[in-house]
């Protein structure tokens, strides 16, 4: 059988996660969330994360600018610890490089990536450079660091919780399409190429929630809804149900759509790149623990469904009334 008919969470459940289990200590947390958590102290524990970007894999060389490119590359790791609540404290970058590049191609690249690390006091500590035959290949690793009651998992869903994203969703789904199919210029263009060539992780929302005891379970959307709403449904044995009159979608990925008729939704939960959080939060809490988000960012925490009782898996309903969705998110392999 061909890895291409297995599935990328089959492969990782199946072949990478079971020959390990009986090497990891009690107290570390290995496969399975965004990042590995191991403990320094009583207090805090570090928490590792890193993604792999292979070019015509992940990205188009002519269709981002190194900047974006460099930028991206350490927004999706810092994305991982933002999904645990958790604060990055240093980078490694290991990348491969074809050898006919040019080299302002790569001070352009490392530019991006600096901006990120400035905004975010994440110094890069080390990392690996070589000569590639296939492309360019990133390879961005981060560590962070969390208080042991503030870490928010995967498994921590629990019945009753509100599921809430922190953003409009398929935006960047929206961008990646103008790219890929050239569409001519259009204002609402802007916003929605942003969101897919600079995404900005959620660090310091993330650490806000993370000091919320009701906010349970939390992970970064890097996949769609479709795919991530299912890890927490999993890791947590509990069943999710998503409203999809309540799913919010920006108006530039509406009139997108419109113009070019795609279905929002499906970009909104199986589109991918988001890099927002998805929470889930105790449902009598709910509406005070929005309240002090919207004051401190200016924001609002959408609430997209419910967590019930039950076998994991992940129901769409609109007004009601259960509705099949191809929707699965995205997968390398599938
Ligand atoms: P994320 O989207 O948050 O980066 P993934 O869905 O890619 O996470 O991965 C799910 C889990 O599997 C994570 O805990 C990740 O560290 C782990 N994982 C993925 N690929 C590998 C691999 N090749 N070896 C070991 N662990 C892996
Ligand atoms: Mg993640």
């Amino acid at each position: 059988m061909q890895i291409s008919g297995f599935g990328e969470f089959d492969i990782i459940e199946k072949i990478f996660k079971p020959g390990f289990d009986h090497l990891i200590p009690e107290d570390v947390t290995g496969i399975g969330d965004d990042c590995a958590i191991i403990p320094i102290d009583d207090k805090q524990s570090n928490l590792y994360t890193t993604d792999l970007l292979i070019e015509d894999i992940h990205f188009l060389r002519n269709s981002i600018t190194a900047f974006e490119l460099g930028f991206k590359s350490l927004a999706v790791n810092l994305s991982d610890i933002a999904a645990m609540g958790g604060k990055p404290e240093g980078s490694f970058l290991s990348i491969g490089l074809p050898p006919d590049l040019e080299i302002s191609w790569i001070e352009a690249f490392m530019q991006g990536f600096r901006k990120l690390s400035e905004k975010e006091y994440v110094p890069l500590l080390g990392g690996d450079t070589t000569k590639s035959s296939c492309g360019i290949v990133i390879n961005v690793g981060v560590r962070g660091t969390i208080l042991h009651q503030q870490i928010k998992r995967r498994s921590a869903a629990l019945p009753g919780d509100i599921i809430a994203v922190l953003d409009p969703l398929g935006n960047s789904a929206g961008g990646l399409q103008i790219i890929l199919n050239h569409y001519p210029d259009h204002d609402c263009h802007a916003n929605l190429l942003k969101q897919h060539l600079t995404p900005y992780p959620k660090i310091a929302e993330g650490r806000f929630l993370a000091g919320i005891n009701k906010v349970h379970a939390m992970i970064d959307v890097s996949d769609g809804i479709g795919s991530d709403l299912k890890h927490i449904a999993n890791a947590s044995d509990a069943a999710a149900e998503v409203y999809l009159e309540n799913i919010p979608l920006s108006t530039d990925l509406k009139e997108l759509c419109r113009l070019h008729k795609f279905d929002p939704l499906k970009l909104a939960v199986s589109g991918g790149e988001d890099y927002t959080l998805l929470v889930t939060i105790d449902g009598l809490a709910f509406d005070e623990i929005a309240m002090h988000y919207q004051k401190q960012f200016k924001s609002y925490l959408y609430p997209i469904g419910r967590i019930l009782e039950g076998e994991p898996s992940v129901v769409y309903k609109k007004n009601g009334e259960i509705v099949e969705l191809d929707a699965d998110g995205f997968d390398h392999f599938a």
